[in-house]
């Protein structure tokens, strides 16, 4: 990534050369003050007025730059965000099981922030504060050698002394922004899993490690007001003492008649002008290397490989099948061994089997979320890689209960991802159809109810009739359910499989079942176990064939009978 983008630097360019315009006419004020003093019998009030022009055309040349710099730093920005975000929501998924999405975000926000401060305000200030400290010094060499002499000596003092106080306030700054960063992120994740919080009881050692991450940051911003106290006075102190000096040695020429009031006049305004752009060369540097930082974390953003599109091969109903898929998500522990199976057209295929097994390792692999190591998956007999990605996903609505509520409204979770408007009839029709509407109906703001975070304010099997109302907006041909290993009670697994079983007709399920009642009326049962698929049959036919299989169900079972127990 460039650090301005080529239709940026054009803006940038203009408006560094109005402020790097304004600090040439700023340099010119002091000599023009000096005539207005000393030649007062000679040109009337002409140099007055010339001041007063130049001091006009000074605030409005920097107001402009600044503006049009600002301008085109938040331009860009916003064109850096949008661009990365547009990169990374199309990003393999592999790319983001190694991610902290908190970090991602921040990385994405702060890091176009530096950018923008390191183009807007610092080379801004670095390149105006050259032209600055350049014509100054010249002009006060022309003006006058020898207190020109006096105070260049006493410069490198001033740098000497501001340079560390800035270097050491640069280091803390940074260390603030970083834990800012941890605190936040910290904070944001401690009431995101405020029910995992309260249910382990862990408010105390929850508030404890937030505690230290704020006493951190009170320590750190400690020792950022300490140089902020130290370093206002100590330029102030600089500056009286250029300012002191310039008036003894200065006041003595004038006295003697070597100097006239005019020039002493005029170095006291350089000295003054001189100020800012000093300070801006020793941050300068350190800005340089934070956004040199920046840059080099979003370059790595913007080349995080893509997900494959996929060709183009019409997309008309057919079957579906694994046909000797191996996959590893690391490539070094395979997940899936040689997995061969079918999956009809408009029939219920269900996979089951011991818990961490790989069953909705196959779910991800349907989705295209990752592809095969070796093997195909087929859809009409082509690689599905032949199919359109966006083209095949909407073909396929999934059904889980985990993940798949996001914040906001009722509506904006049934119409998710849709591009077309959706009335509210059709919404309610879908709501229906999932045995949903009353429910809803009853809610006080209806359609617009909040749902909370990740839908924290509906039931279990509410979250879960939703996304079946989604399914039917979305009019998809395959429905994948992606079964809860939570069991919801018997009355909203009941809601759930009514309304469930409605959707799946006539279409193609493909269920990951954890529930007896799910497994027992699937068309082809699955036994993936150790990797492999061990079993494929009806129920009945793998109850009378694989022992394990048995067992899993006699298992079931007994924990069916143990709840029926349990429940008075
Ligand atoms: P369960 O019935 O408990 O939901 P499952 O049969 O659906 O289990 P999977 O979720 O497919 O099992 O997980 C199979 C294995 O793959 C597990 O060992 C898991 O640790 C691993 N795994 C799952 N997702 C990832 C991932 N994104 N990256 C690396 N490994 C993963």
């Amino acid at each position: 990534m460039e650090v301005a983008a080529p239709r940026f630097k054009t803006m940038i360019g203009v408006a560094q050369l109005i402020t790097v315009l304004s600090s040439a006419v700023g340099v010119a004020i002091p000599l023009v003050l000096k005539q207005a003093i000393d030649g007062r019998q000679t040109t009337g009030f002409r140099m007055e007025l010339a001041l007063l022009v130049l001091f006009l055309v000074q605030a409005i040349m920097e107001s402009t730059g600044s503006f049009l710099m600002a301008r085109a730093g938040e331009a860009q920005v916003l064109a850096t965000r949008s661009r990365i975000t547009h990169h990374l929501l199309f990003a393999n998924k592999s790319f983001f099981d190694h991610q902290v999405g908190d970090d991602l975000a921040s990385h994405i926000v702060a890091d176009t922030n530096t950018i923008r401060e390191f183009l807007t305000q610092n080379v801004t200030l670095f390149v105006a504060g050259i032209v600055t400290i350049v014509g100054s010094v010249t002009a006060l060499i022309i003006l006058d050698w020898r207190l020109s002499l006096v105070m260049i000596a006493a410069l490198p003092l001033a740098v000497l002394v501001i340079t560390p106080i800035s270097n050491v306030s640069e280091k803390y700054a940074k260390l603030m922004q970083d834990g800012v960063a941890q605190a936040t992120s910290g904070l944001a994740e401690s009431f995101r899993t405020i029910e995992l919080v309260k249910a382990n009881t862990a408010e105390a050692t929850t508030n404890r490690r937030l505690d230290h991450n704020f006493k951190r940051l009170y320590r750190l911003s400690l020792r950022t007001d300490l140089m902020d106290a130290i370093s206002s006075p100590t330029v102030l102190l600089l500056l009286f003492g250029a300012v002191a000096v310039i008036f003894l040695y200065g006041g003595q020429r004038v006295a003697a008649g070597t100097l006239s009031v005019g020039t002493l006049m005029s170095f006291l305004v350089y000295v003054f002008q001189l100020l800012n752009p000093l300070g801006g060369l020793s941050t300068f540097f350190a800005s340089y290397a934070r956004m040199k930082g920046a840059t080099a974390k979003l370059n790595t953003l913007e080349n995080v490989a893509v997900e494959d599109t996929g060709g183009d091969a019409q997309l008309t109903p057919g079957p579906l099948a694994f046909r000797d898929v191996t996959f590893s998500y690391d490539g070094q522990r395979p997940i899936l061994n040689d997995v061969t199976l079918n999956i009809p057209l408009n029939k219920k295929v269900a996979i089951v089997g011991p818990s961490g097994g790989g069953k909705s390792t196959i779910v991800d692999l349907i989705e295209r979320f990752y592809p095969v190591n070796t093997g195909t998956i087929a859809y009409d007999d082509r690689n599905v890689t032949a199919y359109n990605l966006t083209k095949w996903r909407q073909a396929f609505a999934l059904v889980s209960q985990d993940n798949n509520i996001i914040a906001g409204t009722i509506r904006d979770n049934l119409t998710f991802g849709l591009e077309r408007s959706v009335t509210d009839d059709a919404l309610k029709t879908a709501l229906n159809q999932a045995g949903l509407l009353a429910e809803v109906t009853a809610f006080p703001d209806g359609l617009n109810t909040d749902v909370g975070e990740n839908g924290t304010l509906l039931s279990g099997g509410q979250k879960q009739r939703i996304q079946i109302a989604r399914a039917y907006l979305k009019n998809a041909r395959y429905i994948i359910f992606d079964e809860a290993t939570a069991n919801l009670d018997a009355d909203a697994e009941h809601q759930v499989s009514v309304s469930l079983n409605q959707l799946l007709t006539n279409r193609t399920a493909i269920i990951v079942a954890h529930r007896l009642s799910t497994i027992v009326d699937a068309d082809i049962i699955y036994f993936l176990e150790n990797h492999h698929i061990t079993g494929c049959g009806t129920h009945d036919q793998l109850m009378a064939t694989h022992a394990t299989y048995r067992r899993f169900v006699n298992e079931q079972i007994i924990h069916v009978q143990k709840q029926a127990k349990e429940t008075p």
